[in-house]
Parts: C-alpha cells; sequence; structure tokens
C-alpha cells in the first residue's frame, strides 16, 4: 500500500463533526460586528515579507521567529500572514478606504504561525478581527471592547473572561518609559531569564510579559509605565474607562500588559480566560494610530483587536456552550420499485414545501429492517417510507411538541399527491 500524506504539524482539518461549531461561532461574529455597522474585508493570505516586518515589529517574536517565508518563483519574499491587521492597513491605503474617511471593518480567515503546537496553539489558526479607522476618541475605544463584550455575551461565557487594559501612551512617553526599565533591569541583569536578557537592547518592553517567576519577581520593584503617562493619555485612558464604567463593563487595570507587536499605542486590552491553560487569552487589541503612516498611509488613527477562532471554541466547548445541531431531519426510504423511481422527486417536494428541512435520501438497495437502522443512525427526527401509493410518516425521536418540524399532515399528503399525480 502506498504511503500515507499526513497533514503539516499544526495545521488541522476541520471535520464534519466539528464543523457546526464553527459555523455557529461564526453566525454569531458576523451578526454581532452587523449589530455595530461593521463591514467584511477579505485579504489575501499571502502578502510582501514587507509588510509584516515594517509593521509588527523586527525584533518581536513574530518576525523574528514565527514568520512562514518563502521566496516565489521570481524571487520576491512573500510571507503567510501571521495575522490581520497589517494586511487590512495594506488593503485600506491601496484601495483608497483610509484617510479622510471612519470605517468599520472586520475580517476573519487563517493566519500562519511556525510555534510549537499545543492545545489552543497551532501553525495554521483563525482570527476574527476587528478595525475602526478614522476615529481618535476613546469612544471608539470603547466601543470594540463592548463589541467583544457582547460576544461573550452571545456565547454565554461573561463569567469566564476577564478583561484587562492598559495604556502605552504616546511614543514620547514610552520611550523614556523604555529607558527607565532598561536602567532597572540592567541593574538586576543577573536575576533576569534569557530571553529577557537578550530583550534588554532590542525589545525592553517585552521583558514585561516574561514566564519567568524570577523575571516577574524583579519586576516587583521596576518602575511603572503609568508614571510615564503623557496627559493626553492619561486623559484618553481615563476617557475609555469611563464609558466603560457608564455601559457596566468590568476591567483590571494590567500595568505589564504591553501586547508583542510593535505596533500599539495608547489603549491595550485583552481579554483573557483561566479555562484554557497557558494559551489563556482569547481576543487582544488596541491603538495603533502610527501604523497607517507607518505603511505609507496618510496618518490616520485606527483601533482594534483579533480574537482567536480556535481558542473561542475550545472555551465554549469547555463551558458546554456550543448548541445542538441536527444533520438530518428528515430520513427518506422507498420500498417497492416504482416509489425508489418516485424517491428522488419526493425529497424535492419535500425541501420545496418545508423551508429548511433537511432531507436524507436512503441509497442503495437493503431491506426495510437495514434501512430504519440506518434511518435511526441518521439522528433524523423521521422516517417518511414511500410505497407504490401511499407513504408513512415514522417518528423516531420524541420531541416537544414546539421542536416537530413536520405537524401539518395534510401539508405532507399534498407533497405526495402532486408527485404521484406527475
Ligand atoms: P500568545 O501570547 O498566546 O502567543 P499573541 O499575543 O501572540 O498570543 P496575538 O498576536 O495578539 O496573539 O493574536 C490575537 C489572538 O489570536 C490571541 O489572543 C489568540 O487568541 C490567537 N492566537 C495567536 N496565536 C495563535 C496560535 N498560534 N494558535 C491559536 N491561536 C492563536
Ligand atoms: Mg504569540
Amino acid at each position: 500500500m502506498a504511503k500515507t500524506i499526513q497533514a503539516i504539524r499544526g495545521m488541522n482539518d476541520l471535520l464534519p463533526e466539528q464543523s457546526p461549531a464553527w459555523q455557529y461561532v461564526e453566525g454569531v461574529l458576523r451578526d454581532v460586528a452587523a449589530a455595530y455597522t461593521y463591514q467584511e474585508i477579505r485579504m489575501p493570505v499571502l502578502e510582501s515579507t514587507d509588510l509584516f516586518k515594517r509593521s509588527i515589529g523586527e525584533v518581536t517574536d513574530i518576525v523574528e521567529k514565527e514568520m512562514y517565508t518563502f521566496d516565489d518563483r521570481n524571487g520576491d519574499s512573500l510571507t503567510l500572514r501571521p495575522e490581520g491587521t497589517a494586511s487590512c492597513v495594506r488593503a485600506g491605503n491601496e484601495h483608497g478606504l483610509l484617510y479622510n474617511q471612519t470605517q468599520r471593518l472586520w475580517y476573519m480567515g487563517p493566519m500562519f504561525r511556525h510555534e510549537r503546537p499545543q492545545k489552543g496553539r497551532y501553525r495554521q489558526f483563525h482570527q476574527f478581527g476587528i478595525e475602526a479607522f478614522g476615529m481618535p476618541g476613546p469612544d471608539i475605544d470603547a466601543e470594540v471592547i463592548l463589541l467583544s463584550a457582547r460576544l461573550w455575551q452571545a456565547f454565554g461565557i461573561s463569567e469566564q473572561v476577564e478583561l484587562q487594559l492598559n495604556s502605552l501612551a504616546s511614543n514620547e512617553a514610552r520611550a523614556r518609559y523604555r529607558e527607565a526599565l532598561r536602567e532597572f533591569l540592567r541593574a538586576h541583569e543577573a536575576q533576569l531569564d534569557e530571553d529577557s536578557k537578550r530583550r534588554l537592547d532590542t525589545n525592553v518592553l517585552r521583558v514585561l510579559d516574561s514566564k519567568s517567576p524570577e523575571t516577574q519577581q524583579v519586576l516587583e520593584n521596576a518602575p511603572k509605565l503609568s508614571d510615564y503617562w503623557d496627559d493626553e493619555s492619561r486623559a484618553h485612558f481615563e476617557g475609555l474607562t469611563q464609558r466603560l464604567d457608564a455601559a457596566g463593563i468590568k476591567y483590571v487595570l494590567n500595568e505589564r500588559l504591553v501586547r508583542g507587536l510593535d505596533y500599539y499605542n495608547r489603549t491595550v486590552f485583552e481579554w483573557v480566560t483561566t479555562e484554557l491553560g497557558a494559551q489563556g487569552t482569547v481576543c487582544a487589541g488596541g491603538r495603533y494610530d502610527g501604523l497607517v503612516e507607518q505603511l505609507g498611509g496618510k496618518a490616520t488613527p485606527a483601533v482594534g483587536f483579533a480574537m482567536g477562532i480556535e481558542r473561542l471554541v475550545l472555551l465554549l466547548e469547555s463551558q458546554n456552550k456550543i448548541p445542538a445541531s441536527q444533520v438530518v431531519d428528515v430520513y427518506l426510504m422507498a420500498l417497492s420499485e416504482s416509489a425508489e423511481l418516485k424517491a428522488p422527486a419526493v425529497a424535492e417536494k419535500l425541501r420545496d414545501q418545508f423551508a429548511g428541512l433537511k432531507v436524507q435520501l436512503h441509497s442503495g438497495s437493503q431491506n426495510m429492517k437495514k434501512k430504519l437502522a440506518k434511518a435511526d443512525k441518521s439522528g433524523a427526527e423521521y422516517a417518511i417510507i414511500i410505497r407504490d401509493n401511499d407513504f408513512e410518516l415514522k417518528h423516531l425521536r420524541n420531541r416537544d411538541k414546539d421542536d416537530l418540524i413536520i405537524t401539518d399532515l395534510a401539508q405532507l399528503a399534498s407533497v405526495f399527491q402532486t408527485t404521484n399525480s406527475k
């Protein structure tokens, strides 16, 4: 037998058994985005490598070690997108969607990062993202956070997620803080983990979210970012928290929340859960006022977030929040040769008459017992058995009366009359 070929490590098939959960989740995401008047944008999965280097930052985890980068046949360096914001800004600039306009956009699709695969962390994963362009005030930060909060509400997991907030302030304030932090950490360099030592020079803010307990211990006495906030950023942050308070959204200030991408300023936030082990961040975002200009557009403020759909589905599964789905409502079988010839036409009529009815037509010649066994295995609510001149409706499962799909037998009978008379 030929050797079987397997999927790439960390890149998962989504099997029929799992797709109803994903369709449910995607449907809610779309509906909630629409309720806030966000419109969908779809970008290619491949972009110029430079796009991500210039936006995410050269010394971030993503660009340093996680990108799928290769030369195409023309020798151009291309990268499978590791995230959506850079592509979205690129597309917005390219099509003139951003300058002097307001845009509320969402996207959904696969992202690619070469990471060590584990629960909630994959090499191909999916994000749903929101981006709002052209609005500088804290009102729009509040809007994207409220949109995410409504998602948890819709999914029934508000109790399982916590909102963490911080402000990275202005570029100047952050630069001053960086210097202070670097100076402090240099004095304690010996106690830092290797990654953090390396980051002292390249990306010192990232030391703040080091997972090493020793490093976290050192950070207890480190200078605090909020002591370096500039007045405008402080007012912006207060404007946001006042709006969240008014809307009844709880949050905690996490001074060590800095995010792994370089383009953020002012507001940053994460929705975190304790239900998924180490991969606890389900949604992360913030303001990125400099990015549009950095990528060649006219200066345009922006704010957004990205949500990991795998982590969201895992969280919903852990809380039993995925609604049951029905693949087959009616299993249709014929018990005579002439009925068999009519069966596909009857199935069509059923689909015409009962909107949304899921009809599976038995295929193959087996005896009635086997056909009924298949009908039962299909999970169908009814079997319909057609004979030469009549039909029988069999209830395979007891449902609440409200859930019954075919309640009107007269309507069902009419299906057979019209097919018979042909
Ligand atoms: P982490 O700290 O877990 O690596 P991140 O900061 O790299 O996350 P972002 O770039 O902010 O993640 O992406 C936003 C969201 O996308 C994350 O909060 C998470 O839900 C999801 N995500 C990121 N990387 C992966 C991955 N490799 N597999 C599955 N989901 C992911
Ligand atoms: Mg990461």
